[in-house]
């Protein structure tokens, strides 16, 4: 069974008394475990279709056809408690910018147990030890002083690493990241990569990665899907589509 299923999915926008199409009749699956790299120039709709999935839309965005299915919830139908819920347990996103995302007055540790315990009955103590555990796995040294840190005392790359353990500390099953790499400089883009590669393999997660940079697809993406002017004009396997002529 598919993680995801998106089937004809047609989003507009409406300005100025006028609607524009950005995502056409969009239809694709995402099977556990597969990581789909989702590619195309500006504003081809590839933020329209994570924001759909999401449910992050802004309201100026109409759905007008299609449906969206999550591990068989039927994601634009859900109620406001029913996608917080979903929202970190189920599907998680990555942001490009980990600052715009975190909060400054509260220590990274603290933000970490406040979503394990929004969704989670522990203890105090066990929350810090989840928040430990997964500082661990994201490859930040000396954990408890991490633990302590507040957003500004962290490198750009630490602070990616810090909204890769929120987004997976709850073990959803869709990764959405979008262009996390980007707002970085290329030796700790690398170590991102290959970050996100392990955990997303290791948990057998599904990853929907929007990017701009077809290494980064070779490297972690087992599909691509290439957006123009809001339609899906290919996908497949990535060693079919790049090699494609
Ligand atoms: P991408 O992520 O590929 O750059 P977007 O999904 O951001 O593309 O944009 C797709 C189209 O929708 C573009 O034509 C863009 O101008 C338009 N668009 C995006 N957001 C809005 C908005 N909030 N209001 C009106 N139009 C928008
Ligand atoms: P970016 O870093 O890509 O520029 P932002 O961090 O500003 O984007 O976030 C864009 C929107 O996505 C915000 O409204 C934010 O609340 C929302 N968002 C962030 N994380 C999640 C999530 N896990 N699930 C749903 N929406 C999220």
């Amino acid at each position: 069974a598919a993680t995801l299923s998106v089937r004809n999915l047609t989003i507009s926008y409406r300005r100025g008394g006028r609607d524009t199409v950005a995502v056409a009749g969009a239809d694709f699956a995402l099977a556990p475990g597969e990581r789909l790299g989702l590619v195309g120039e500006s504003g081809s709709g590839k933020s329209t279709l994570a924001a759909a999935v999401l449910r992050t839309l802004p309201d100026n965005a109409r759905v007008s056809s299609g449906s969206i299915s999550l591990g068989g919830s039927d994601i634009l139908s859900l109620d406001a408690a029913e996608l917080r819920r979903i929202r970190s347990t189920r599907i998680a996103r990555v942001p490009q910018n980990p600052l715009a995302s975190l909060n400054p007055v509260f220590t990274i540790g603290r933000q970490l147990t406040d979503i394990v315990r929004a969704h989670r009955k522990v203890s105090k103590a066990e929350a810090i030890a989840i928040a430990e555990e997964i500082l661990g796995k994201v490859g930040l040294p000396d954990v408890a002083v991490k633990r302590r840190s507040f957003p500004h005392e962290l490198s750009g790359g630490m602070r990616q690493r810090v909204m890769i353990a929120m987004a997976l500390i709850n073990r959803p099953q869709l990764l959405i990241a979008d262009e996390p790499t980007t707002a970085l400089d290329t030796t700790v883009q690398a170590q991102i990569v290959e970050l996100l590669r392990e955990r997303v393999t290791t948990a057998r997660m599904s990853l929907l990665l929007i990017t701009h940079d077809m290494g980064i697809v070779s490297e972690l993406c087992t599909q691509v899907m290439v957006m123009y002017r809001g339609r899906i004009v290919e996908q497949g396997p990535v060693a079919d589509v790049l090699t494609n002529p």
